[in-house]
């Protein structure tokens, strides 16, 4: 469960980005967040993944209060939440299983396990076999099947999707809104912030509307 009470986040330069947000989102549900650019959607993924704290208000993930976050739990927090940006963030300079391992090779796993695990993820997202393959081999829509795999290795009960489809054309873009919705079926809580009204309509999302830092839905 995720909830945010009465969150407010001003910037150290006086920018108020979210004013007094309340919402709750239950576990397993399909969330939308939507609003056009600056009204504050990346800053609630950012507040949900404790990368920035709260001025005001609380927020709960699960038993985590994330406002009063113990920094020892803060992996803990990580692994609950995968993350998926616009720019897919996906390492040129490693494999598609590098990748998608990386999280599980911090957390000391062994690799014989990691290979495993990488290879069901990658096959979870429709690129069986492209383990050995480099980013640049690889298309838009494939690099977000990666990143979207990264953010899946760890079983996270959440997966936050920061405009997944903002570099992709509408058919691809599709494509990985499906992928999407088949995660959320799966019983992981899927939010999207996105301003792509065909990936709205595809989704069919309850729907988080920001406006200016407000929630008006
Ligand atoms: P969105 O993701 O909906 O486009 P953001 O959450 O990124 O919006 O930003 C909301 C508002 O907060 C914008 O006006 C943005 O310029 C501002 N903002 C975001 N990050 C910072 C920061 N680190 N310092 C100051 N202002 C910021
Ligand atoms: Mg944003």
């Amino acid at each position: 469960m995720i909830r945010f009470a009465s969150v407010t986040k001003t910037f150290p330069n006086g920018k108020t980005a979210l004013k007094q947000i309340s919402f709750e989102i239950a576990d397993g549900e399909l969330v939308g967040i939507i609003g056009p650019s600056g009204s504050g959607k990346t800053t609630v993924l950012k507040l949900l993944i404790n990368e920035i704290n709260p001025t005001e208000g609380e927020i709960d993930v699960d038993d985590f209060q994330v406002h009063k976050l113990n920094r020892k739990k803060l992996p803990h927090l990580r692994r609950a939440i995968g993350s998926v940006f616009q720019d897919f963030k996906i390492l040129p300079d490693r494999t598609v299983a590098e990748n998608v391992g990386l999280v599980l090779e911090i957390l000391d796993i062994p690799d014989k396990e990691i290979a495993e695990k990488v290879n069901i993820t990658l096959e979870m997202v429709g690129l069986p076999q492209s383990g050995d393959l480099f980013p640049t081999q690889l298309s838009g829509g494939e690099l977000q099947r990666v990143a979207i795999a990264r953010a899946m290795a760890m079983n996270p009960k959440i997966l936050f999707a920061d405009e997944p489809t903002g570099n992709l054309d509408q058919e691809t873009a599709k494509q990985i809104a499906g992928l999407l919705k088949e995660i959320n079926n799966q019983g992981t809580t899927v939010i999207v912030a996105t301003h792509d009204k065909n990936v709205l309509d595809f989704l069919k999302p309850r729907i988080l509307q920001l406006e200016a830092g407000e929630l008006i839905i």
